[in-house]
């Protein structure tokens, strides 16, 4: 298990729960998704509506999840909370909704996952509030509409390309999560470290965001370590020197990259001259899959500008010869 991973590991889900946010205005950042999410409840609720469907999209450990909650909260509603490949046959997902109250949110993680069949039966659930169920067999076949309470949907996705036109059309408000500043992570980190109940100066707060991806669910576990380290090699307080030799300890550099990292930049770098070179040829000469490469090691490198997709393959661009003090290759 990668220390950076932005994926959420089981072990960390309950604590994650209890590390959320309730209200927009505990949510750091993220400030155009925010203001305009703060206008549209305002307005539904003045109107006493539903909210409009929402689609959230961005890298896992943004806050989606969290997003969703606050949505709930905000609206004075309940949240239902499902995923895509939760949700199985098209029965599963009728039961779902009709069990809904009029206005709860229902929370659907990974929506890009869901079949094609189940997605069929949220269209008219999500225009009309209403379910088309087919009963009997055969010529004596009809279909009866059922109707819903009405509903928001929060759907939740790491790839919004991969959803398909219609669903993404019924949404009425798409919002894209950026990966966070170094110094919205810092707060993100004072806060938590609240939670806790640990004392961390503003600098070691600072480095564990600098090494945190751009995620909060990194700078949580980074913070958790070094907590770790602070209570067994001092009395518990963190300070910039504990953090930092935590830090090295977990092997996180000042980039917030990891072996694995360096593993596939340097592959790139020693054996194909640092590209371009094709994702299955990197994939199989590091011995990962090239789907883990897209969808969990690359994101994060690109937005630093570690590396680029061209049409010939991917290039380490002259930041990573200098991040590795190795010297630039001449053209
Ligand atoms: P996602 O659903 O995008 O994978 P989550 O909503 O589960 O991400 O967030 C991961 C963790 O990061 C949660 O524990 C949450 O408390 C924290 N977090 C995310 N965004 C914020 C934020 N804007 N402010 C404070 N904490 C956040």
């Amino acid at each position: 298990e990668r220390i950076v991973s932005s994926e959420v590991n089981e072990s960390e889900i309950s604590l994650e729960q209890s590390l959320r946010p309730q209200t927009l205005k505990q949510y750091i950042g993220q400030n155009q998704v925010k203001e305009n999410l703060e206008i549209f409840i305002k307005a539904a609720r003045l109107r006493k509506e539903t909210l409009d469907h929402v689609l959230l999209y961005g890298p896992p450990g943004l806050g989606k999840t969290t997003l969703a909650v606050i949505i709930a909260n905000e609206m004075g509603v309940n949240i239902r909370t499902t995923s895509g490949p939760a949700i199985e046959r098209p029965g599963d997902l009728a039961a779902i909704l009709t069990a809904l109250e009029p206005g709860d949110v229902l929370f659907i993680d990974e929506i890009h996952r869901l079949q094609r069949t189940i997605e069929e039966v949220l269209y008219p659930a999500m225009e009309d509030f209403c379910l088309d169920i087919v009963i009997g067999k055969g010529p004596s076949a009809r279909s009866v509409r059922l109707d819903l309470p009405p509903f928001t949907l929060v759907g939740a996705t790491t790839r919004a390309g991969s959803l398909s036109a219609p669903l993404r059309d019924r949404f009425g408000v798409l919002s894209r999560l950026e990966y966070y500043k170094e110094d919205q992570l810092k707060n993100i980190v004072i806060r938590t470290a609240e939670v806790f109940g640990t004392e961390i100066d503003d600098s070691s707060a600072a480095e564990i965001a600098r090494r945190a991806r751009g995620t909060p669910r990194i700078a949580n576990r980074l913070l958790r370590r070094v907590r770790d380290f602070a209570q067994v090699r001092g009395n518990g307080t963190i300070n910039l020197a504990l953090a930092r030799e935590a830090l090295e300890l977990l092997q996180v550099d000042r980039l917030g990259l990891d072996h694995i990292d360096h593993k596939l930049l340097k592959g790139i770098i020693e054996k194909f001259r640092g590209g371009p070179v094709g994702l299955d040829t990197i994939a199989a000469s590091i011995g990962e899959e090239s789907e883990t490469i897209e969808d969990v090691y690359e994101p994060y490198l690109l937005q630093i500008g570690f590396l680029q997709r061209t049409p010939r393959g991917r290039v380490v661009t002259a930041a990573v010869y200098q991040h590795f003090g190795m010297e630039i290759p001449a053209p």
